[in-house]
């Protein structure tokens, strides 16, 4: 790998200019702006590469779609990413302006930088190292970058749903989210699904004066009464039938969560609370394999300055369930349904906000060992392996649209401040994010 890594290291100025190019292009799905044009800018680096690039127009913002063919090759990579990025606001509290990328202290900030065009081109630009000293990459590659992962890639599924034979490769591979806070590499085999909901209870058909407490049911205390049967003080999710599908998790898994280094009174002085879920001990337990039943929001009458005597006639919350495999968000829903039903609660709406289905691959699984020996190779250090990481994202498409095995690899340190202002990426990070994604492209070849 020495030609290509030496290639990496005496072209890094050009590897900078191009991610300035895109973090200085703000495209922000949410909002709708710019995103055609960084579409069209990011294509436009891939075609110059040599990467054979298609877009796809969608509902929404374009799918990006590139092809880089390794002649004699028999296996085929699929890297996945996204160009579109979160809001910069608030903006006052940004060190550096949000879309002009800066150096200072051994990292670069900007809108981006992290999540996720720093990353995605970790793998363009591997692609790029092996043209440039080999002629080609050691298998064929498949570009897959969409411009709505942060509205919750609604094109994406669809899409996927309806080019199988196009995106059929061998392995997935992903590089977003923040990496673990030992500094270490992470590689997680998979996500957690999610069930989202809100429930609302209703009561008179307008706010009454609280002197009717008496005599008229008040919406708030049915909600109260209906959510304190979901879940009980040890934390277990009461619905009948939730835990059904849920599959035990393997030796492998089991052992690999237990490798993972953590510091619990560290966890505890951070969040500045006296205990976690299960003691102690059970953090990453419950980190992977935990599911939830997280209360997200609860409104419902007067929560102004000082005293309003309100019998409200609305009250509703929102909730999303955690999910691990084999369970399914629309089965969830109906399993909350029915629960609420039998509870004497039927008179209370459930709408299903959306969600994620739970993924994961197998972390002995020989692609995923191999991504553990690229990283090794080329940290010299022992990756952190975890079986799924704690939040959920779109892996359900590799792995159970196109039956893949897929790894989520984040090439941005813990605090790259994701979403939220002063986003970064190491300096150093992203060049051996480069690398890495290089040497998981010649450990997947073989
Ligand atoms: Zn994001």
């Amino acid at each position: 790998m020495q030609d290509v890594f030496q290639y990496v290291d005496s072209h890094r100025d050009e590897m900078l200019s191009d991610l300035f190019t895109l973090v200085r292009q703000p495209g922000i799905s949410t909002q709708g702006t710019g995103v055609v044009e960084t579409a069209q800018m990011l294509v436009e680096l891939m075609r110059r590469i040599g990467i054979e690039t298609t877009v796809y127009e969608t509902a929404g913002f374009p799918i990006i779609y590139g092809e880089l063919k390794s002649p004699g090759a028999t296996k085929t990579l699929l890297a996945y990413g996204h160009y579109d990025v979160q809001p910069p606001e608030p903006l006052e509290l940004w060190n550096t302006p949000p879309f002009e990328p800066t150096i200072k202290d051994g990292r670069i900030w900007g809108r981006g930088t992290a999540d996720n065009k720093g990353q995605l081109l970790a793998h363009i630009f591997a692609a790029k190292a092996f043209l440039q000293t080999r002629g080609a990459p050691p298998l064929n590659l498949k570009f897959l970058f969409e411009g709505e992962e942060e509205m919750n890639s609604p094109s994406l599924w669809p899409f996927v749903e309806s080019h199988k034979g196009l995106l059929k490769t061998d392995a997935a591979l992903t590089a977003d989210g923040p990496s673990h806070p030992s500094g270490r590499q992470l590689i997680n085999c998979g996500v957690k699904g999610m069930c989202y909901v809100e429930i609302k209870a209703k009561g008179a058909n307008r706010d009454l004066h609280s002197m009717r407490g008496p005599m008229v049911y008040n919406p708030a205390w049915k909600l109260v009464h209906a959510l304190a049967t979901l879940k009980n003080r040890d934390e277990k999710i009461l619905i009948q039938g939730f835990y059904d599908d849920v599959q035990p998790p393997t030796e492998a898994e089991l052992a690999a969560v237990d490798a993972i280094p953590y510091n619990a009174e560290a966890i505890k002085r951070d969040l500045d609370v006296d205990e976690l879920i299960g003691g102690d001990g059970s953090y990453y337990r419950n980190f992977v394999f935990g599911n939830s039943c997280n209360l997200a929001g609860l409104t419902s009458g007067y929560q102004g300055q000082g005293m309003k005597t309100v019998l409200p006639s609305r009250a509703s919350c929102k909730i999303d369930f955690r999910l691990v495999p084999k369970q399914r968000p629309e089965e969830i829903v109906e399993k909350l349904r029915a629960h609420l039903e039998a509870g004497g609660f039927g008179d209370l709406e459930v709408e299903y906000l959306g969600g994620f289905y739970p993924s994961r691959t197998p972390v002995d699984h020989p692609y995923v060992q191999g991504v553990v020996r690229a990283t090794r190779f080329v940290t010299g250090k022992e990756p952190v392996l975890s079986p799924n990481m704690a939040g959920s994202g779109p892996d359900y498409l590799f792995t159970g649209l196109l039956g893949l095995p897929s790894v989520w690899m984040p090439l941005s340190p813990h605090d790259s401040n994701n979403h939220a202002p002063n986003e970064n990426i190491y300096l150093e990070g992203y060049f051996e994010g480069i690398k890495i994604s290089a040497a998981i492209m010649e450990e997947t070849a073989k």
